[in-house]
């Protein structure tokens, strides 16, 4: 979305058409023309949000919307995910569903400042893109580790240091191609696994932020909830949960009610392909349907209601969005990803994103200290027989990069 852009044009398009009736009508044309310039110069407020072109005052709060849909994912709308970003410099993830690191990237956010992520369940559609953000975040300048917060299960195997145990063996042979070869502090994993059954307990403390989390009702025990506070604002993220009392306590006073509210049944069977029954079990008992979301955020009161996790489409909205007001008539957005919240205590501003696809990763932020190379796994003898190492072109690139940056780094394969 570029509205200078698409300004332009529609006021070419338009300039074509006057034209084009005048030459029909025998109209003189520069009498047609006359007193509508093209426009110069720039439009003040855009009513957009360009990632990386505004600063945030010192007492505001950003959220962006990065993932809003489903785990069955699709262009328009990634699986959860959310960003907070906070006028002390802090920034936090809240989920990490798959498909939204993309969304991420295109934030123009140097990695190092993205460390921070709070998963509110081990479903894909909330962790998915984890392995993305962690692994490929070292090759997008993250020098620092990642660190992660998510709940117990009800038995070790199901929390989230065991899950994040198992990541680390699934990825070992990522992890061995990039050690001892690039800068690979980032590959670091720091786990904080704290009780799922803690009810507004303090899961971190830093900076003048504090996260607490509370239990949720979904999938199996091991969800929950967080909310965030900041300098006298308050920002709740339901993760995904049927209506429960932890909620409905403990997100009062919220300047930003995040909660699920799924699509109604009947869309589920039209739209979805589900079966009546299955409808009914996924869209009113396992989640939150639209009455339920609306019932939940009438006793809640926020600043800000924010509905998420549906195919948010022109044709699904309006009946979702009606489906609610027949239990809840305060303030409401119903969320699709780039999504642009800007919160202080006097103005709650919501916007749309405009994304740039060519994204490049933010320079690192420290010096990138040389790998130990001996500590690299390497090839075997056998597969090093394989390499063609085409010296007589290569020597010559290494000679032209080691002169320009005052290095000498040689090339493994040679003849
Ligand atoms: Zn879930
Ligand atoms: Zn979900």
């Amino acid at each position: 979305m570029k509205p200078g852009i698409s300004k332009n044009v529609s006021v070419r398009f338009v300039t074509t058409t006057i034209l084009a009736c005048a030459v029909i009508i025998g109209v003189d044309v520069s009498i047609a023309a006359a007193g509508s310039p093209a426009p110069t110069g720039t439009v003040d407020d855009r009513d957009v949000y360009y990632p990386g072109t505004e600063s945030l005052d010192p007492d505001e709060m950003r959220i962006v919307a990065l993932g809003t849909g489903m785990p069955s994912v699709r262009p328009k709308q990634a699986a959860a995910c959310w960003l907070v970003e906070l006028g002390n410099g802090d920034k936090f993830l809240f989920d990490i569903g798959s498909g939204c690191h993309e969304r991420l990237s295109a934030q123009k956010i140097p990695y190092d400042y993205l460390d921070k992520v709070f998963i509110g369940h081990l479903h894909v559609d909330h962790m998915g893109d984890l392995p993305s953000l962690w692994l490929g975040g070292t090759t997008m300048n993250r020098l620092v580790p990642l660190r992660v917060w998510g709940p117990s299960g009800a038995t070790p195997e199901y929390g989230t240091k065991a899950s994040m145990e198992h990541m680390e063996k699934m990825y070992v042979w990522d992890i061995g191609t990039r050690s001892g070869v690039i800068d690979f502090r980032g590959g670091e994993l720091e786990v904080h696994e704290f009780p799922f059954d803690g009810i507004n307990e303090v899961i971190y403390e830093e900076n003048g932020v504090t996260v607490r989390s509370i239990p949720a009702v979904h999938g199996l025990d091991g969800a929950v909830s967080f909310i965030l506070e900041w300098n006298g604002l308050k920002f709740v993220y339901g993760s995904d949960t049927y209506p429960n009392k932890w909620y409905m306590e403990h997100a009062k006073g919220a300047d930003i009610a995040v909660h699920e509210c799924f699509l109604p049944p009947t869309l589920l069977v039209t739209k979805q392909g589900f079966a009546p029954m299955e409808a009914l079990m996924v869209g009113t008992q396992g989640h939150t349907s639209p009455e339920q979301f609306g019932k939940v955020m009438s006793v809640v009161q926020p600043r800000l209601a924010i509905g998420y996790h549906f195919y948010n489409d022109f044709d699904t909205e309006p009946e979702v969005r009606e489906r609610v007001r027949k239990t809840y008539n305060g303030p409401l957005d119903l969320a699709v990803d780039y999504m642009v919240w800007n919160v202080t205590k006097d103005n709650i501003r919501v916007r749309m994103s405009a994304i740039d696809e060519e994204i490049w990763p933010s320079p690192p932020i420290k010096e990138k200290i040389p790998p130990d190379t001996g500590s690299a796994i390497g090839f075997s003898d056998f597969t090093k027989s394989g390499a063609v190492p085409f010296e007589e072109v290569v020597g010559p690139i290494f000679d032209e990069v080691n002169e320009k940056y005052g290095t000498d780094v040689q090339p493994i394969f040679t003849e």
